[in-house]
């Protein structure tokens, strides 16, 4: 049997493509090699939210008596916690199963690997089975970057150092934890442990945390993190691991800091090793699969989607990414925009942008204007946040009076930033936006009196 297309990876890229092609009709097969969902829903995206909202609940109860609640003596459970995260993802990979049979995808657990062409279409092999697809998708997705450090390896086989893998499972709260990279997921893992009791130390190669995250928020997460208990070394160099303990350079010095376990999250790479693509003359480009605004390869008929691409490593884009390569092998015209992708670290507060940044508008010689307000001008958050500090930002084209980028700090903007990415997407002007009406007390009026300033 000659399939329309192949999928090779289950993750979010891959499982809403096959979705997207059952329902367009297209005869379809996905390849997954450990669980359907891929990293996002086993071990990235989903468990860390889990995660993070046991913390949560557990901080906002601590913090009881500035809000009128009793509530002393409150502990998290840690082993309870991953209980109940492992049953959210048991429950979503289920139901991304129930989508594949609903949807008339024929699943293979397996490891596929591409050995070439025929006329009929691309070979995919599984086992001791050839596989043919008229159509490839590639959505192999991404896998953390292991620092050749000395004694990272060794740290890494005796169990010492671990991956966002092993951090989501751990069955016991370090008593010391160390992070490696002061990225979006070094910074939800800091926030659980530190949550959960680790003392939790964040090294970081750069002057400040959270990467392209507006500057002046990833200070304010950084000051609420270090209030917290959290210490963060910046502009500091792992040179080693120890047995037990990490060695770093700062300021011309040698420190070292004692750990139970450390967390290596410096960023992850594409995957693109033993899939076969030299075998059909896939390009990459440093290490990722190059592909065009529809996202397909150098190669007719097979695309690529998802972080295996290396454009922007988030679920959401991978899953626009694979709509749009599968449109685009349905005959319907569409193309993938990057410009308003907002991204987000759950974090507690939470932290959201989309679009620029000053840093990043500066850079391009862009002419922009920006207002910036506390949280606290919204009454919502004012009820809700005894003391937070929490701002957002706004940025807007000056020649156009276009919005370019919305960041925030505080809790909800994970789910307000939204409607700032639509507003981008949009091109909505300043005028525009002033005459949307919010619903009130929301926290999200912040924007609206934040574009009042301009
Ligand atoms: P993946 O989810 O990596 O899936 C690829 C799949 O392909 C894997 O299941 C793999 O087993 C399979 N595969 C690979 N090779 C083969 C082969 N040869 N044969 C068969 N199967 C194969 N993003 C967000 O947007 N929001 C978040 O909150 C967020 N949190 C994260 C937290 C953590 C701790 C981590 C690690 C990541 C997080 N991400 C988050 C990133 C997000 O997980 C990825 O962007 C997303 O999973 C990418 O989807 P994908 O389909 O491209 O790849």
């Amino acid at each position: 049997m000659v399939y329309d297309l192949i999928v090779i990876g289950g993750g979010p890229a891959g499982y809403l493509a096959a979705e997207r092609a059952g329902q367009g009709g297209m005869n379809t097969l996905l390849f997954e090699k450990r669980s359907l969902g891929g990293v996002c829903l086993n071990e990235g995206c989903i468990p860390s939210k889990a995660l993070l909202y046991s913390a949560k609940i557990a901080d906002n109860a601590r913090d009881g008596a500035k809000y009128g609640v009793d509530a002393s003596g409150v502990a998290l459970n840690h082993p309870a916690v991953i209980k109940r995260k492992n049953k959210v993802v048991r429950n979503l990979v289920a139901g991304v199963k129930a989508k594949m049979k609903k949807n008339k995808v024929t699943v293979v657990e397996d490891t596929a690997f591409i050995t070439g062409r025929s006329p009929e279409g691309y070979q995919v092999k599984a086992g001791d089975t050839v596989y043919t697809g008229r159509r490839l998708l590639i959505a192999s997705g991404s896998v953390p970057i292991i620092p050749s450090i000395p004694g990272a390896k060794e740290g890494l086989e005796r169990g010492f150092v671990i991956t966002n893998r092993e951090i989501l499972d751990l069955e016991q709260v370090p008593e010391k934890l160390v992070i490696v990279g002061g990225g979006v997921i070094g910074l939800e893992m800091a926030s659980y442990y530190n949550s959960a009791g680790s003392q939790v130390t964040v090294i970081e190669m750069l002057d400040h945390i959270a990467g392209a995250t507006d500057l002046e928020i990833s200070q304010i997460l950084q000051k609420n993190y270090e209030k917290k208990g959290i210490r963060f070394m910046l502009s500091s160099r792992v040179t080693k691991i120890e047995e037990n303990a990490v060695v770093y350079e700062a300021g011309g010095q040698t420190h070292r800091v004692e750990a139970d376990k450390v967390l290596m999250s410096v960023g992850r790479r594409p995957a693109t090793e033993g899939l076969g693509l030299e075998n059909i003359g896939v390009e990459l480009d440093r290490g990722a699969i190059r592909v065009d605004e529809r996202c397909q390869t150098n190669v007719p008929g097979v695309y690529a989607a998802g972080d295996v691409n290396g454009v922007s490593m988030l679920a959401h884009t991978a899953y626009r990414e694979s709509e749009v390569a599968v449109n685009n092998m349905l005959g319907r015209k569409d193309i993938m925009r990057y410009n308003a992708i907002a991204s987000v670290i759950y974090t507690n507060p939470e932290v959201a942008g989309v679009g620029e940044t000053e840093q990043s508008a500066a850079e391009k010689g862009i002419d922009f204007e920006v207002a910036k307000l506390p949280m606290m001008y919204s009454g919502r958050y004012m009820a809700e946040n005894e003391g937070g500090d929490g701002i957002c930002k706004v940025l807007i084209d000056k020649q156009q009076r276009k919005l370019i980028g919305v960041h925030m700090i505080g809790n909800y903007s994970s789910e307000i930033i939204y409607g700032a990415a639509l507003m981008i997407e949009m091109e909505l002007r300043v005028d525009d936006v002033k005459e949307l009406v919010f619903p009130h007390p929301t926290v999200s009026e912040i924007i609206r009196e934040t574009i009042f300033e301009i």
